[in-house]
Order: C-alpha cells, then structure tokens, then sequence
C-alpha cells in the first residue's frame, strides 16, 4: 500500500491524469466530501499491474493545493510532477517542484501531459528543458514520461514507471512514536467522531487509548477503515479513517495528531536548518512573520536568525522559530514557510531541537552544539 501525490500548474491536466488511471473523478470526490455523505477518503486510488494498492492525493485548485500536499506530503511515496508538454514549466512547477525539494520527497515522475497537442521535436525540446530544470533538485534525474490522457498514450509506460519507483527502497524514517496528522474531522451518525489522515511513524492498533495533541485530550480507537476496508492495525504510508471514541467533533481540528498518550509533546519554539528558496520573491531578514507549515499543522511564526541579519535566496541558515500556537514536531521534520499576502512559499527546513532555550544570536557556542546535532548525536 502506497500513496502518492500530484503536483503541477494549474490545467496541466491533473485531475484528468488520476481520472484516466484510476476512473475516479478527484473533482466528484471534493463534491461527497463537502456533502459529508460518505466516509470515503476524499482520495482516488488504483491498483498497479501487479496488485499493489496506490491512493493519489490530487487536490484541484493552487492553494488547497499547497495545503493539502503539505499535509499529505510526509505520507507521501512519491509524487507525480505533471507539466503539459504544450506549456512548459510554469510559475506553480517551480513552486511546486521547490516544496518538494525543500521536503527532501526522493522519488517522483514528471508525466509532460497533453503529448497530443505537440509534435516530436516540441516534445523532446521540452523534455531537455525540464531535465535541466530538475538537475539542482531532489528530483535530478527522474524519468519524463509523455502520456496523453485522451489517447491513452504512455499510461501503461507511467503505470509501470510508478510500480518500478514505488519498490526501490524508501528513506521513510520511522521514529516508533506514531503520528498522524489530522486532516478532516467530520461526524457520522450510527459511528460519532471521525477523523482521516497519513500515519507518518510507528503503528496504530485499534482498541488503543490515543492523546490529541497540543489540546491534550484523551481517546480511543474504536475502528479503523481504509478505502471501505476494516482494519485492525495501520502502519505509515496508509491512508485512514479513524472513528474516535468519548471525544466530540467541535473538540477537534485539522492540524491536531493522534499520537499514543504522553509520547509526543507539543512545542512553541524549535531550532532548525532553514533554507530559503533560490526563486524566493525576497530575502528574509531577522525577525520576520511567516507561516509554518508541517503535516497537516499550519501555525503564524517568527523566524530568528541565529548566525545571520538577512538571509538571500538560495542560502541556509540556523534559524529559532518561534510558533504563536503549540505544534508537534518532531526531529528531522521537514516543513515549508511561506509568506502571507500573496501568499508565497519562500523556503522550508529541517526541524534540528524541539526543546532548546532562547539563544542569543551570533554564538559561537550556540552554533557549534547545533551542527553536532544535526550531525546525528543521539536525541
Ligand atoms: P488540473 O487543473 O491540472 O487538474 O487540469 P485538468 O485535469 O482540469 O485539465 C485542464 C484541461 O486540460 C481540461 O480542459 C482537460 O480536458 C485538458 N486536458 C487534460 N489532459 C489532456 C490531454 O491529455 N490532452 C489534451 N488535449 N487535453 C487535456
């Protein structure tokens, strides 16, 4: 069982890509969801040629895009960059591209859609530009398959591609303190409260008691369902339903985590790597306001420079950031920043200190026990 993620510009033809594979329409799923009728995932799914199940996280529209892929990105496989070969890489590939590179997701296709509005020498030069363009990123040297979802063109070619990538091994870290970012929260009656999420560590089973974090609240795994099937035990990468026992709806929101009691602790202020991107639209200087996004978390944030005033596209630096609201994280979470209005992603990092004091900038000191740390002394 895998999940995977498009990615792409507007009208590069996602949704019509997932609907050719897998003959459910991402736009019909939005639809239910919002009615609240069913139970269902909210995510299309396929089986490849030989048995192996795929969800497909394909979320219509840029910045429910944006949020959606973030929350659903540390689950993630693998991701489907789409470009339509017509256009090109466009202003949301570079975006788009750039968050998967600052989440460090290794395995991806870029599917150039629409190969049956160009011609040969069209495709194949637009073939060398995203090659070159994919050169600098975690996506260096990932296979560019044409398809045509009209024709059919590719589709078996992609198919296979997916199945190839999805064996090679995974770098999925596994802390054993299980995760799961939430989310959806809905209420189903004849069941009470549900929730849906990627479970990113460890194991859930049901039966077990749960915590909901930051609030705290304590829980309990009444059952578990993935793609209308029970479940007794879910492991990460697996898209779920949970249905949670003696908690309310209005106690729940997107972006809590189910973890097991007294394992994880929410936090306000973290060390980390911050990168920013190459193509940010600004520099970022000391004490500027961002949004932080990870799992399904998004929280208003400073960021404190500790080694740096400003930092330029394209440079890192150790960072403090500060959240106006408790998160879970944990070390070597990745997360994305970006900007409000317009709202911009500018760069991400890597979660290096859950539990630091408040440093003093330019320490010398400070930046030392921060580079072992990254390094890999033990937590
Ligand atoms: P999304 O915004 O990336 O999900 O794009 P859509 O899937 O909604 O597709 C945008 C437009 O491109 C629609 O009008 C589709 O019919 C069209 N389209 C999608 N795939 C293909 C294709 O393979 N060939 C052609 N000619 N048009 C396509």
């Amino acid at each position: 069982m895998s999940c995977i993620g498009t990615a792409g510009h507007v009208d590069h033809g996602k949704s019509t890509l997932v609907k050719a594979l897998t003959g459910i329409d991402p736009d019909r799923l939005t639809e239910e969801k919002e009615r609240g009728m069913t139970i269902d995932l909210g995510f299309a799914w396929l089986k490849l040629p030989g048995g192996q199940e795929v969800s497909i996280v394909d979320v219509p529209g840029h910045e429910s895009f944006i949020k959606n892929m973030l929350a659903g990105v540390g689950g993630i496989d693998a991701a489907l960059l789409v470009i339509a070969a017509d256009e090109g890489i466009m202003p949301q590939t570079r975006e788009h591209l750039a968050i998967l590179d600052l989440l460090q997701v290794q395995r991806g296709i870029v599917v150039l859609t629409k190969a049956d509005l160009v011609d040969a020498d069209w495709l194949e030069m637009v073939r060398e530009e995203v090659a070159e363009y994919l050169k600098p990123t975690v996506l260096a040297g990932a296979p560019i398959i044409p398809v045509s979802a009209y024709t059919g063109q590719g589709l078996p070619e992609l198919l296979s591609t997916l199945e190839h990538i999805l064996q090679t091994s995974s770098e999925r870290k596994n802390i054993a303190r299980p995760r799961l970012p939430i989310d959806r929260v809905f209420s189903l009656t004849g069941f009470g409260t549900i929730v849906t999420g990627t479970l990113l560590d460890g194991m859930l089973k049901v039966g077990q008691e749960v915590e909901i974090l930051p609030q705290g609240k304590k829980s309990r795994i009444r059952s578990l369902q993935t793609h209308k099937q029970q479940l007794d035990e879910t492991l990460p990468g697996r898209r779920v339903a949970i249905n949670l026992a003696n908690i309310a709806r209005s106690e729940l929101e997107r972006g809590n985590v189910v973890a097991l009691p007294d394992q994880l602790r929410p936090t306000v202020l973290f060390d980390a790597r911050l990168h920013l991107w190459a193509e940010a639209p600004r520099s970022l200087a000391h004490n500027t306001a961002v949004d932080l996004y990870s799992g399904s978390q998004e929280v208003a944030a400073r960021v404190r420079l500790l080694d740096t005033d400003e930092l330029q596209p394209g440079q890192s630096a150790w960072a403090q950031l500060r959240l106006e609201r408790a998160a879970v994280l944990a070390r070597h979470d990745r997360f994305i920043l970006r900007i409000p209005s317009p709202s911009m992603t500018i760069g991400g990092g890597e979660v290096i200190d859950i539990s630091p004091r408040y440093h003093r900038r330019h320490q010398a000191a400070v930046l030392s026990a921060l580079i072992q740390l990254e390094q890999g002394t033990p937590e």
